[in-house]
């Protein structure tokens, strides 16, 4: 598999559903899906973390463009954001819901689990 050739410069790596999928060296063992374009991932990946990322590619076709990305994208980077704040600032992870906690994240899982069959109790991401 092809290393990124700096941490920022993403570089494609394959293809997921016949989404490009790219890896970002800073985005470390996260993901993040930019529908209708790609997949970004970190360096520590796994077919689990694509699996819950096409689930943000299945919401976006059920809502697709605006409200994929007023009512998901935006409320999910918020939560990162708030996240990583309070973590910089309290050094803690109390208040804040837990990124896989939120309705959205959810409900990726769940088209993913449906799309992919996967039963209930197997987590779709690590
Ligand atoms: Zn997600």
């Amino acid at each position: 598999m092809k290393k990124p050739l700096s941490r920022f410069i993403p570089v494609k790596i394959l293809e997921f559903e016949e989404i490009p999928v790219f890896q970002v060296g800073w985005m470390n063992g996260h993901g993040a899906a930019l529908p209708p374009w790609c997949i970004l991932v970190g360096d520590d990946f796994n077919h689990n973390l694509l699996r819950h990322e096409f689930g943000h590619f299945l919401q976006y076709r059920k809502t697709g463009f605006w409200k994929f990305y007023f009512n998901i994208g935006a409320p999910s980077l918020l939560n990162l954001i708030g996240l990583g704040i309070e973590k910089l600032i309290f050094k803690t992870n109390r208040f804040i819901k837990a990124h896989e906690e939120l309705r959205v994240e959810k409900e990726a899982n769940n088209l993913s689990r449906t799309y992919f069959g996967i039963k209930e109790n197997q987590r779709p991401w690590k």
